[in-house]
């Protein structure tokens, strides 16, 4: 699917260029340069850069990073559990994450990602502990408050900057957020909604049998309780009483894609993805991934393809650096290394640093010696973004919800 369709899109533009330069061919050398004159965006160094919550923020990547946030029109961006740790969720794969909790919670002699494969219901054990993870989960989910970073990314989506959201995570923090919702089960075709749940969401539980599908509701989920689907039970009723033999009755699950198991939703986000890659993305953000799930690692390897292809920037933000994989060699052009949490504040302050007292004085000087049409538009254009930054972040100011929190949840639990 993805390499012919990359190959597509590089050659539609190898066409454009080729007509859009009469004058002289497009020769390798010609290309190379026309790539480069775009790229005024993208930073000198990757770096890795560690983001900072106070400080006037590094102009090595600051300019780029929010020229890229203010200026694309097709982002692509991936996300794990990482977004989701400031709403007082645990991620998964770091020492104090999820795998390791429930490997201590449940003094497990296997790792904790055990508790996410599909064979958690092979027995009634470990069905039970799955289900008490599940409901765990599904609690700090509906007690967390989205993220400032969440926030950022319904922003970019009602700013019509936003072309997808794929999300690793469950809780379905994003969802619940204007411009980001989705549909479940993903469509067959177009249109799809903002955010592709690329592992299901805690915010259904499905029948394995029938496949009836209702609101999670973590009653149905306590500890010793077989979860059986009433739709499955009349339907047994109704056959008994017409004196047919019985089917038995399915149980019912979190709509959540475990290892090793089949995505009923797997087909709709290979279209999705196809659809996007189509589409020209001009930028991607990786945010608080590992990019430990083949699928995954797919999507933004193919993605990051498709964002070069037409000069845009890949950038991935996460505490720890990318994958040392070589498919991931020259695929992120950034490096910011820290809590994503960090990036609305960076480019407030880039912003303000931007219409500081010292920097209007001296435009005004500059203006006074020569009156320029397009730098007065420049000065009235960055004031207006600043304000309007401003009147968002003011709206995103949410509590942020302390780790403690968290810990005491458990600590009680
Ligand atoms: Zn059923």
């Amino acid at each position: 699917m993805a390499r012919s369709t990359i190959a597509e899109i590089k050659d539609q533009i190898a066409v454009q260029s080729a007509s859009s330069t009469t004058f002289t061919p497009a020769t390798a050398d010609t290309k190379k340069r026309k790539r480069e004159a775009k790229l005024v965006s993208r930073p000198r160094h990757r770096g890795p850069f560690e983001l900072r919550g106070d400080g006037l923020p590094d102009e090595r990547y600051a300019e780029a990073l929010h020229t890229m946030l203010r200026k694309c029109r097709r982002l692509v961006v991936v996300v794990g559990a990482g977004i989701s740790v400031g709403a007082g969720i645990p991620d998964f794969r770091s020492s104090t994450g999820l795998f390791q909790t429930v490997k201590d919670d449940f003094k497990l002699k296997v790792s904790g990602q055990s508790m996410f494969d599909s064979s958690v219901y092979q027995d009634a054990a470990t069905t039970s502990m799955f289900h008490s993870m599940v409901n765990t989960l599904h609690t700090l989910s509906q007690d967390a408050k989205v993220t400032k970073f969440h926030q950022m990314l319904s922003q970019l989506s009602t700013d019509n900057r936003l072309l997808r959201l794929y999300t690793q995570n469950v809780d379905c923090l994003e969802i619940s957020l204007s411009g980001l919702e989705t549909a479940v089960p993903l469509p067959g075709k177009a249109p799809w909604p903002k955010t592709i749940q690329l592992h299901g969401g805690l915010q259904k539980m499905v029948c394995a049998k029938c496949g009836w599908m209702a609101s999670f509701d973590p009653t149905v989920f306590e500890e010793d309780k077989i979860p059986e689907c009433n739709e499955c039970k009349e339907l047994e009723t109704v056959r008994e009483v017409v004196g047919k033999r019985t089917q038995g009755i399915g149980r019912l699950r979190p709509r959540i894609v475990l290892y090793n198991e089949f995505n009923p939703d797997g087909e709709a986000i290979g279209k999705v993805t196809s659809s996007d890659l189509k589409a020209r993305p001009d930028g991607m953000l990786v945010v608080g991934t590992s990019l430990k799930v083949p699928g995954v690692r797919r999507i933004v390897k193919e993605m990051s393809s498709a964002v070069h292809a037409g000069s845009g920037m890949v950038v991935w933000i996460n505490e720890q650096d990318p994958p040392a994989a070589k498919m991931f060699e020259n695929c992120f052009d950034l490096i910011l290394k820290g809590d994503c949490q960090e990036i609305p504040g960076i480019l407030e302050r880039w912003e303000e640093s931007k219409t500081s007292p010292k920097r209007v004085a001296s435009a005004k000087k500059k203006k006074k010696t020569s009156v320029s049409a397009s730098g007065v538009v420049s000065s009235i254009t960055s004031t207006t973004v600043s304000e309007k930054h401003r009147k968002i972040t003011d709206v995103f100011k949410v509590k942020k919800l302390a780790v403690d929190r968290v810990k005491s949840a458990q600590l009680e639990k």
